[in-house]
């Protein structure tokens, strides 16, 4: 599946409501719908990514990008620490192919993930 008709794809173009915290013109970040943690915020790119193996050095910008606004959600959020996961492939538990940042806070988070 092109990662462009994923359900986050569908909310990057707007046919489905998401409790937004962020925009840019190369992200979107808003609020999972079954957070894990009192803070659980996913940042997409526009560009439709599948995940980490699909980007290029090209990316590189973007990758950096999603990191910045990954510690500036965080910041808005009263986070003092905090934790960002990339799930890249179905092994390693993505469920939606379209790349994403998890940012997780607002409780003491266990080491290592499941
Ligand atoms: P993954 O398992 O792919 O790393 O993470 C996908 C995340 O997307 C999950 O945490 C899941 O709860 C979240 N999610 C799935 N569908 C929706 C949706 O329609 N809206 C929002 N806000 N989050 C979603």
């Amino acid at each position: 599946m092109a990662s462009s008709d994923t359900i986050f794809g569908r909310i990057l173009r707007g046919e489905i409501p998401c409790d937004q915290v962020h925009a840019d013109d190369r992200c979107l970040a808003f609020r999972d719908v079954a957070p894990q943690a009192p803070v659980h915020i996913l940042i997409i790119p526009r560009e439709p990514l599948e995940n980490l193996l699909d980007a290029e050095p090209g990316h590189a910008e973007l990758l950096g990008h999603l990191l910045l606004v990954a510690a500036r959600v965080a910041r808005q959020e009263g986070l003092e620490g905090f934790r960002t996961v990339i799930n890249s492939g179905a092994e390693a538990g993505q469920t939606v192919f379209h790349l994403h940042v998890h940012v997780i806070g607002g409780r003491p988070l266990a080491w290592p993930p499941g």
